[in-house]
């Protein structure tokens, strides 16, 4: 079989700055905001022209941090605690073959600023530096699939997990104004539950650390609740 060269049209820049704790689709943390950044060849208008008549995108990318890892047949969807597995190809795994993701996310706008074309997007679940290979509109009456079943898939993942913030944490929030949703990001990505499935049954308090934009984020979880200790910026 023929194979195809790909070259990426831009990058991401997100404030998720590892893996650890982003969401597992997009949209689930409406206020995951990020720039797409177009690439030489393809940083002019006429690129976009009519791309701001639609509310939301599909972006197409590399999966670039595991690509190299290569695929498996069959993977363990955390839905499914991490114990079950499933084909690759009945799962949206990112170890998969030629290590494609798709995400559809909400266009907030469209920028050209000092000569540099990007697009404003909210409700990401794409990690910073994520190669972006290509970019449709969302077609509601094509997309929108209402009588469509999902399987072990089937619902909004829910948790019952609760956040709150210590006095540290609201202060070092207060006085960030340039990220006005901020506190509502962290509680957002916090009751998504980014623990590993395997972690999840421990009763006793854990301590974990994540990176949004430059801050580091240290909590606790106990229970059903997450307190976060401590914000620092990096
Ligand atoms: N919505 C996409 C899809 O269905 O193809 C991605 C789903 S995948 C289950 C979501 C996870 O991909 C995120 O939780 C994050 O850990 C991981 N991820 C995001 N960007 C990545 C990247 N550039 N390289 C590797 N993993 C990435």
């Amino acid at each position: 079989m023929q194979s195809y060269q790909i070259q990426p049209i831009g990058h991401i820049q997100s404030p998720y700055k590892q893996k650890f704790a982003i969401p597992r689709q997009p949209r689930l943390v409406p206020q995951a905001q990020a720039k797409l950044i177009f690439c030489d060849d393809f940083n002019r208008e006429e690129f976009v022209r009519g791309i701001d008549e639609f509310s939301h995108l599909w972006l197409l990318f590399r999966f670039h941090e595991t690509a190299d890892k290569g695929y498996s047949a069959l993977v363990r969807p955390p839905r499914l605690g991490g114990n079950e597995r499933k084909g690759v190809f009945a799962t949206r795994a990112t170890f998969r073959p030629n290590g494609i993701g798709m995400s559809a996310v909400k266009l907030e706008g469209v920028e050209y600023k000092n000569g540099q074309l990007a697009l404003l997007l909210s409700g990401i679940d794409l990690l910073d530096g994520t190669p972006i290979v290509d970019i449709k509109p969302y077609l509601p009456y094509s997309d929108a699939m209402t009588d469509a079943s999902a399987g072990f898939a089937d619902t909004r993942p829910e948790t019952h997990m609760t956040v709150s913030f210590s006095e540290q944490a609201e202060q070092f929030i207060a006085k960030q104004t340039q990220y006005p949703q901020l506190r509502a990001f962290i509680a957002n990505v916090l009751k998504q539950d980014p623990r590993p499935a395997y972690k999840k049954q421990k009763q006793q308090t854990q301590f974990y650390g994540m990176s949004l934009y430059n801050f580091n984020i240290r909590w606790q979880v106990d229970g059903e609740h997450n307190q976060v200790i401590e914000i620092t910026q990096e």
